[in-house]
């Protein structure tokens, strides 16, 4: 049984399969109950040669006796128990599976609301040990503790009452210990539950090295780092190790401590039992049917032992599940966003000062900028001047003060979040791929049903028809994971054929054609002009190369605008563009001089 904030909301809406199941359990455990009394007729019957009937009546035991009184009632017994026992189990286990389906979709929920900054210091290990580790023992805990707490209180008072009617001190003596036991279990539960955080927190660890080791698989064996990503394995591993055994020792003493403890109590109630047989204030059925109800109570009381070890897993789990679903979402609409006209792609910045969350200086700093819808503009400078802030902040993607950036003349701040990123395409620095197929790659971006002619247009114009059509299965060809069955510039190309697909007024491509040779560049950037005619583009780039057709190119240093014009007049204009433009004009004669040798 787990209670808490969000876990509440399940005992109510699966109360009537759990009351079902909670009825199942009552039957069972009230069938249950009877055995003890059939064993003492049995002894009894043995011991006397009589056999009683329910209303009293004395009778042979014999054959027929046997027959009709002891086994035939056992197997109605045991049927009916197998019967409800199945009942429960399908109500128990099948409302938490629903409560483990409904928190991940929460879960997910959740995660794709959080913005980029959560992910950035949030690792993908731990949030997947949350997505399966966590919400097993959530599971687990919902149905057996539930099962565990009901059985237990149920079964446990009626085999009391039952005990209780036959001899009050022998019950007292039985009893007493089994409270201290709870005291015992509440104490070391505690203790219990700051382990299995403990270990919770290392198999994190864990998964986030093997993750983090296998996606950063090339450049470990480009540096033969083989042994040294092992010896941290093994560290982490070995970690995960000791957290795992700290918790199986205590868990594992408890429980043994429970055993050795019923035990003993069974041997305190043969004691004092074969003494009252003795005096003769119990006959010896009567003293089995006893240890049959006590017996009957050692399985809510282990239950309950097992339910403080599996409370503590489950709500140090459901805490970790809870810090996720409680984690505010930081970028998200003001109160008074209001939907606005299609927007054309105009875009202003004033006096835009941006630092990142938790940094100690600001990546922009007062940048004034004038974009007008249908421009293509490319974007310039050294590497950590401020190029991708400047247009993730353009799709919102962290939270900018008001006044400083508009789309058509409305603050951006004021546009839903959702409409700022449906007018804009974005090509990624990093161009991640899907593990799907290439067609689906890029279809991702559009809605709606697609021609294969409009996904292989996309491609032409990105110009990675040629290799696609190359590959056996052409468009069908599954992407491994981030695509790396691709080269670094075919992943580029296939992403800005994704960005293609969506035909946005805003077009952003973030060092989007860097791992391309100037020749499919120089094709790419001449199909963009053609095609976004009238749409604003706007391109990060490193080779002055790629912006000297554009409209205009703005000039970035540190974090503040150096200058804006087109390429001609920055050349002019400002000589720190000057430099850039020839010493990448003297690089590239220098390559081609190595390329001639
Ligand atoms: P560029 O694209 O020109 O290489 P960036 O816009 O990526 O530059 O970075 C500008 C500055 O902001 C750099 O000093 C960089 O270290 C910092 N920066 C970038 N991303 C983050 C982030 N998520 N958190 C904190 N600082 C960041």
């Amino acid at each position: 049984m787990l209670f808490g904030k969000h876990i509440n909301r399940y005992y109510l809406r699966y109360g009537w399969l759990l009351l079902l199941g909670i009825a199942a359990l009552v039957a069972v455990d009230t069938n249950m109950l009877k055995m003890p009394e059939l064993y003492r007729l049995v002894v009894n019957g043995l011991n006397s040669g009589e056999g009683v009937l329910a209303d009293g009546t004395v009778v042979a035991f014999d054959m027929n006796f046997l027959l009709d009184e002891i086994c035939r009632p056992m197997l109605f017994i045991l049927v009916f128990m197998a019967v409800g026992r199945f009942l429960w189990r399908i109500c128990f286990f099948g409302s938490a599976v629903r409560v483990e389906t409904d928190l991940r979709g929460r879960m997910f929920d959740r995660c794709k609301d959080l913005s980029r900054q959560f992910y950035e210091r949030e690792k993908v290990g731990n949030l997947m040990s949350l997505f399966t580790n966590d919400l097993e023992t959530v599971h687990e805990c919902f149905a057996s503790g539930i099962l565990m707490l009901a059985d237990a209180v149920l079964l446990g008072v009626m085999a009391f009452y039952k005990m209780l009617r036959m001899h009050g001190l022998l019950t007292l003596f039985s009893l007493v210990p089994m409270i201290l036991l709870f005291a015992m279990g509440a104490i070391v539960g505690k203790s219990m539950r700051q382990k299995w955080q403990k270990r919770q927190e290392a198999f994190s660890d864990l998964s986030d090295f093997s993750q983090e080791s296998f996606s950063g698989i090339a450049v470990i064996k480009a540096f033969v780092k083989e042994s040294k990503e092992l010896l941290a394995f093994r560290k982490l591993n070995r970690q995960n190790e000791d957290t795992n055994v700290a918790y199986t020792k205590i868990s594992t003493l408890f429980q043994i401590f429970v055993t050795l403890f019923v035990e003993s109590i069974i041997c305190v109630i043969l004691g004092y039992g074969g003494y009252l047989v003795h005096e003769g204030v119990f006959n010896a059925g009567q003293l089995v049917e006893f240890i049959g109800y006590f017996t009957s109570i050692v399985w809510p009381v282990m239950a309950i032992s097992q339910l403080i070890e599996l409370r503590s897993r489950g709500r140090a789990s459901l805490d970790r599940i809870g810090d996720l679903l409680d984690t505010p979402v930081d970028v998200e609409d003001a109160d008074d966003v209001e939907d606005v006209p299609p927007l054309t792609g105009k875009i202003e910045m004033k006096h835009l000062t941006f630092r990142y969350p938790g940094a100690d200086y600001d990546s922009l700093s007062d940048v004034s900028l004038s974009i007008e819808a249908g421009e293509n503009v490319g974007v310039i400078g050294k590497t950590g001047s401020g190029k991708t802030t400047l247009v993730d902040l353009i799709l919102r993607t962290y939270n900018i003060p008001d006044g400083t950036l508009f789309l058509d003349g409305h603050d951006v701040n004021r546009i839903p979040i959702r409409t700022v990123r449906k007018y804009a395409a974005y090509v990624p620095q990093d161009n991640f791929l899907f593990s799907d197929t290439i067609g689906n790659n890029i279809s991702f971006a559009a809605d709606g049903e697609l021609s294969p002619e409009r996904i292989e247009a996309a491609a032409r114009l990105s110009d990675v028809h040629g290799n696609i059509d190359e590959f056996p299965e052409k468009y069908e060809t599954v992407l491994g994971e981030r695509g790396v069955t691709v080269s670094g510039g075919q992943k580029q190309r296939i992403s800005i054929a994704r960005a293609l697909m969506k035909e946005a007024p805003i077009l952003i491509l973030d060092d989007a054609v860097s791992a391309v040779d100037t020749g499919t560049e120089e094709t790419i950037l001449k199909n963009l002009r053609e095609t976004r005619r009238g749409k604003t583009t706007i391109l990060i780039a490193h080779r002055v190369s790629t912006v000297e057709g554009m409209d205009k190119v703005v000039y970035l240093e540190d974090g503040h605008v150096a200058a804006v014009g087109t390429h001609n007049e920055l050349c002019e204009t400002c000589p720190a563009y000057r430099n850039m433009v020839e010493l990448q004009k003297l690089q590239s004669l220098s390559e081609s001089k190595e390329a001639a040798k």
